[in-house]
């Protein structure tokens, strides 16, 4: 998979793709990243990539030239996406999608966005991270790269591990421990100790679903119905605090709070009501 990036801070993007897991992965060769500096397409002295925005107002715009030329020279993998809080939010669907191509590319706005002939003749769509503006369009690039990236096949060091985490399957994912057993009182779920895997996975289908019920009830609606092995293993494992939780038993609230394998979390509304 090449994923080219297009901005005029390609240092703040590079800097970023070359560390943790993309670094490796671009390392591994299992992730292409190519990123390119617009202003290497300008030939006035001042490398100026923005003008002032026709029919007044205020801040500047990235003007189209040195977006043509640089598409033109370097052929990025299409479809050539630009980061705009007006195109398709990202989620965990859409990441999948880009995931599943060959390549893409991103091109990163800022000030007070690109001329519109850029969104008209030059990109085939535009992506945003969310109802909310940045100043320029490199974070969002980063965060598409980094949930992009971490799907690709290989980039994971383990990789079913992306199977069974939040959204997934539609829910968010259950809590997980590591050591200590047991800290400042707060003891691990039992049943995560007891090595019955098959417990294990019903206690965490549980989890994943009280959690979901409680913090994203959208998402439990938008997958239909509780199914009657969804209710059977919430019955398996009811949502009252057992006899071993620790002081922390009770502090799930609305993020949800597991205590001990016997049945815990945050109490919520009527599931599967
Ligand atoms: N004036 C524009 C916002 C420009 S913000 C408007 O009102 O819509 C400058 C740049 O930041 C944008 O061109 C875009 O590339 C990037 N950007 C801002 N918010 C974003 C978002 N939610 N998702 C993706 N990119 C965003």
């Amino acid at each position: 998979m090449r994923i080219d990036v297009l901005t005029i801070f390609p240092d703040m993007v590079a800097d970023f793709a070359d560390r943790s897991l993309l670094g490796r992965a671009r390392r591994n060769g299992v992730l292409e990243v190519r990123v390119h500096d617009l202003r290497a397409a300008t030939d006035d002295p001042h490398r100026s990539v923005d003008d002032t925005p026709f029919g007044g107002g205020a801040g500047m715009v990235l003007k189209p030239d040195p977006i043509f030329a640089t598409v033109e020279t370097v052929d990025p993998p299409r479809p050539l996406l630009l980061l705009g809080p007006g195109g398709r939010t990202l989620d965990q669907g859409y990441a999948r999608e880009l995931s599943a191509l060959d390549g893409f590319s991103l091109l990163c706005g800022r000030y007070e966005g690109v001329d519109e002939r850029v969104r008209a003749h030059l990109v085939d769509g535009e992506i945003s991270i969310g109802d909310y503006v940045l100043a320029g369009g490199e974070v969002a690039a980063m965060v598409i790269l980094e949930a992009v990236g971490r799907l690709v096949p290989g980039v994971m060091g383990n990789d079913t591990s992306a199977d069974d985490e939040s959204f997934s399957d539609g829910l968010l994912e259950y809590p997980q421990y590591t050591k200590p057993a047991e800290f400042r009182g707060w003891t691990v779920p039992e049943v995560l100790r007891s090595g019955d895997h098959g417990r294990v996975d019903r206690w965490r289908r549980a989890q994943a679903l009280r959690r979901t019920v409680a913090a994203r009830p959208d998402l439990i609606e938008a997958r239909g119905a509780l199914t009657p092995d969804d209710l059977r293993v919430l019955d398996e494992f009811p949502a009252n605090p057992g006899p071993d939780d620790g002081p922390g038993g009770g502090a799930g609230g609305a993020r949800g709070g597991p205590g001990d394998g016997r049945g815990d979390g945050p109490e919520v509304g009527p599931i599967g009501a």
